[in-house]
């Protein structure tokens, strides 16, 4: 299959090779890494921590205009999406330095903030590179890694509720080329289950790799239909209803897992995938009780209409308890690793 997508460079290299070829640069950093990598290079020109990502204080941060000629983000999610909030803010080339797999965040270029709790796109910046430093990534927590599989394996959930919208004409046109690249990526997934249960290099690579075609491919297609939909819209939900903010691979493989058997999607399949990477998606070791699951269902028609998020299977299903309650069965089947790995 042709690639789909103009893909940004994707290179191997260590951060501080990466940072003495760039001159003057705006850090914004996560820590860990930030302490651990402060000594291995000069004094950057600016380093903003990333912690939060409500567009107000985001807007105060780009107020104070961080010194650099390019931005670069270093450390996880918060960090990746807080440094294209600065790029496309001040109009500044980006580089980004994923220093964990647990989030498709630096590989892609929506410019995702929180508004009131909830998340929103407001715009696109691609990075002009994306760096992968193997053994900054590898040194991560192994869950933080594995829960990579989440931002790929929302393929499954989302491509379902994709072709559910565009049998009926709602939303974007179903386009052949995006369908097979999640199709697959998700056959990729199943070839490299032990790679990304040992976090070894080649699983590592493959994790960056699925993300830069992902990324690439919905830069192309406007949106991210293929790989985002009711799985996505459950966790939002729950965050939104709770305030909690799970490990974003680790709640949405979770959330496919249990959006997969509403679908009557194949649900085997993803929990058996799951459970092979040895992701932490047990709802209980992620800080997901019983009950909140329950309000979760309880209001997620209301929250998919009031923010009026893409058509996919839950503007066609009744959460009765029935449903519910089963679903959590299922799901509760993921065997549990504990809270800390
Ligand atoms: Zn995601």
């Amino acid at each position: 299959m042709a690639e789909i997508g103009n893909a940004f460079t994707l290179v191997e290299a260590t951060f501080a090779e990466t940072l003495h070829g760039l001159g003057s640069v705006a850090l914004v950093v996560n820590d860990p890494p930030w302490s651990h990598l402060a000594s291995s290079v000069a004094t950057p020109a600016s380093v903003v921590q990333a912690w939060d990502m409500d567009i107000a204080h985001l807007e105060a941060v780009a107020k104070t205009q961080p010194v650099g000629d390019t931005v670069v983000g270093v450390g996880g999610g918060t960090a990746m999406d807080t440094a294209k909030f600065l790029a496309w803010k001040l109009g500044r080339p980006l580089v980004q330095i994923p220093s964990i797999t647990s989030v498709d965040a630096g590989f892609t270029d929506a410019v995702g903030v929180r508004v009131d709790g909830n998340v929103r796109y407001i715009g696109n910046i691609r990075p002009e590179k994306v760096v992968l430093d193997i053994a900054l990534v590898c040194g991560a927590p192994a869950h933080l890694n594995r829960a990579g599989i989440g931002d790929i394996i929302s393929c499954a959930t989302g491509l379902f509720d994709w072709r559910l919208a565009s049998g009926k004409a709602i939303g974007h046109v179903w386009n052949t080329d995006l369908a097979n690249l999640g199709e697959r990526l998700l056959v990729d997934l199943e070839k490299h289950l032990e790679e990304i249960a040992q976090v070894s290099p080649a699983g590592v690579r493959f994790l960056a790799e699925s993300y830069r075609a992902i990324g690439a491919a919905c830069a192309d297609a406007g949106h991210s239909r293929f790989e985002e939909g009711s799985e996505h819209f459950w966790a939002y939900c729950y965050e939104s209803l709770t305030g909690a903010h799970p490990v974003h691979g680790e709640i949405i493989a979770f959330a496919v897992v249990v959006m997969a058997y509403i679908q009557g999607n194949n649900p085997e399949r993803w929990r058996d995938l799951v459970v092979k990477c040895q992701v932490r998606a047990h709802p209980l070791d992620i800080g997901i009780t019983q009950d909140d699951f329950v309000k979760t269902f309880a209001h997620l028609n209301e929250y998919v209409q009031k923010y009026s998020l893409d058509y996919s299977i839950i503007n066609e299903e009744e959460f009765t308890s029935d449903v519910v309650d089963a679903a959590w069965e299922f799901v509760t089947r993921i065997p549990r690793q504990g809270s800390i790995s």
